[in-house]
């Protein structure tokens, strides 16, 4: 294997490049527009400047891995225990996934049939009901299983089912919408509270997530993020999770691949505290797009019925593919990749420091920073429009407490897992920090036709948009995506 999986050893770029083209010219021949537009986006991919902290490349193998005939199968139930026939290749790819998962990190069980990381979200929250409520309820009720109540006691579990509180880490203090948002699902089957960062430092304060914990009693804590640019320490929220008989869910969707990668570890690995883990496998741990649940033994049996219950079919093609990607995460490249990821950030983030641009929390130590733009006179969906325009892709993100909402914001939010795969290193982000500076400093509010200050319009200086696409162009020539990939 190549020292980044996702870049092919020369040796194969032939192959690759033949698979693809082969491919290409099969689908052209039943619909051209799909192949045309598969084609350009993988040129679009290749010219722009991936900066959105969720995304990555992955590699071929996994890639190629998705396109097979495993699509064609149904397989609801779990390893050796299928409701359909002729499922026993369907078993080896599943049970290899699930062995990856345990292995790469140390996890008593893991279930690798979540097609997204909602769904394997919603697979932890039934689980944890399953577990936690089912079965203390079952016996007060003085039954075995749900089919022995009678319609009053079903009636009144279901009540006390819907009734149970989530304690989760608000969205605009980085949480991510499955941690009990109003408007998710998750903010409306649990009765839920949230938690927020401190007013000051924009730190998590575990003080205050055990205060509000000690009022609140939730049956679910759930730590994890999307847009928090810290470490967190989950063995101070496993503590936390004791003391009110919680349990301590965490959502490492973001950050899988730095604990894959080993620059998580000790306390700042959430495997070991959490009662359940959850994760996607397309964001660090750059793998398909898709979920896993690991979790401690107690819970394995009730996660084990995700499907039928949360899922429909698994997708086989995808858990292959995801088996192919944690074995290259296994590969000792893989801990060189995180760490890469990890250094990068802090690159970055000093490259906005040092041009005197503020960054939540002062910085990072993770992978990804929040730029917050007000102090350019822009929301985010201002600064996300002109970087876009010139060829940065970003997304905008609230900020804590942020005066303009959800919808408007007043951050940017900047990841590093995809650049670090085409093998950017500290300059490359330094000299990226450098041209954002340059686009947000060239751009202007624009006003409504009011003549207020608008949220949405904006202005940029004069050949801006050009000259940062042409130093983009240097940076990205110098790292190609995928090379040796080659189509006609
Ligand atoms: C991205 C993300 C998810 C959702 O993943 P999907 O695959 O888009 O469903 C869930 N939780 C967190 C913390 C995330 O960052």
């Amino acid at each position: 294997m190549s020292d980044n999986a996702a870049v092919p050893p020369a040796d194969s770029a032939a192959l690759v490049s033949s698979a693809y083209q082969q491919a290409l010219e099969v689908i052209a021949a039943v619909e051209p527009r799909v192949a045309d537009a598969t084609r350009q986006e993988l040129a679009d991919q290749r010219a722009s400047l991936k900066l959105i902290a969720s995304e990555n490349y992955a590699s071929p193998a996994v890639l190629l891995t998705m396109g097979t005939w495993f699509s064609d199968k149904y397989a609801e139930g779990t390893v050796g225990h299928r409701f359909y026939a002729g499922c026993q290749n369907v078993d080896t790819v599943e049970a290899l996934a699930a062995e990856h998962a345990r292995e790469l990190f140390g996890a008593p069980y893991a279930y690798a049939q979540p097609h997204s990381g909602i769904d394997a979200n919603l697979v932890a929250f039934w689980s944890i009901l399953a577990h936690r409520v089912e079965g203390p309820w079952l016996e007060k009720y003085g039954a075995k299983n749900v089919n022995d109540l009678s319609e009053a006691d079903w009636e009144a579990l279901r009540h006390e089912l819907g009734n149970q509180r989530l304690l989760g880490m608000s969205l605009d203090a980085g949480g991510h919408l499955t941690h009990g948002f109003r408007p998710n699902i998750s903010g409306k089957m649990f009765h839920q509270q949230q938690y927020g960062t401190d007013p000051e430092t924009g730190l998590l304060d575990y003080d205050a997530v055990r205060a509000k914990a000690k009022e609140f009693k939730p049956l679910v804590l759930v730590a994890g993020y999307s847009a928090y640019p810290r470490r967190v320490n989950f063995a101070k929220m496993r503590e936390i999770a004791d003391e009110v008989g919680a349990t301590l869910m965490v959502d490492m969707a973001h950050f899988a691949g730095l604990v894959a990668g080993k620059v998580f570890t000790g306390e700042e690995n959430p495997v070991p505290y959490a009662h359940i883990t959850t994760t996607t496998t397309h964001k660090s741990l750059r793998g398909p797009r898709g979920g896993l649940v690991l979790a401690q033994e107690e819970y394995a049996s009730s996660v084990d019925r995700g499907c039928p219950m949360v899922l429909g079919g698994p997708l086989s093609h995808v858990m292959a593919a995801k088996a192919v990607a944690l074995a290259e995460a296994r590969q000792p490249a893989f801990a060189d990749y995180a760490q890469r990821v990890a250094d990068n950030a802090q690159s970055l983030a000093d490259g906005f420091l040092k041009r005197g641009a503020r960054l939540v929390t002062g910085g990072t130590d993770n992978h990804l920073v929040l730029l917050d733009v007000s102090g350019f006179g822009l929301t985010g969906r201002q600064a996300e429009s002109a970087l876009l325009d010139a060829g940065v892709v970003t997304n905008r993100n609230s900020i804590p407490s942020d005066p303009n909402g959800a919808w408007y914001t007043s951050g940017i939010r900047l990841g590093t897992p995809a650049l670090t795969t085409r093998g950017f290193g500290h300059d490359e982000f330094d000299r990226v920090a450098e041209l954002i500076v340059e686009v947000l400093n060239g751009t202007e509010a624009g006003t409504t036709k009011a003549g207020t200050p608008s949220k949405a319009s904006y202005a940029m200086a004069d050949g801006i948009a050009d000259r940062t696409r042409a130093a983009s162009a240097e940076l990205l020539d110098k790292h190609p995506l995928y090379p040796g990939l080659e189509l006609v």
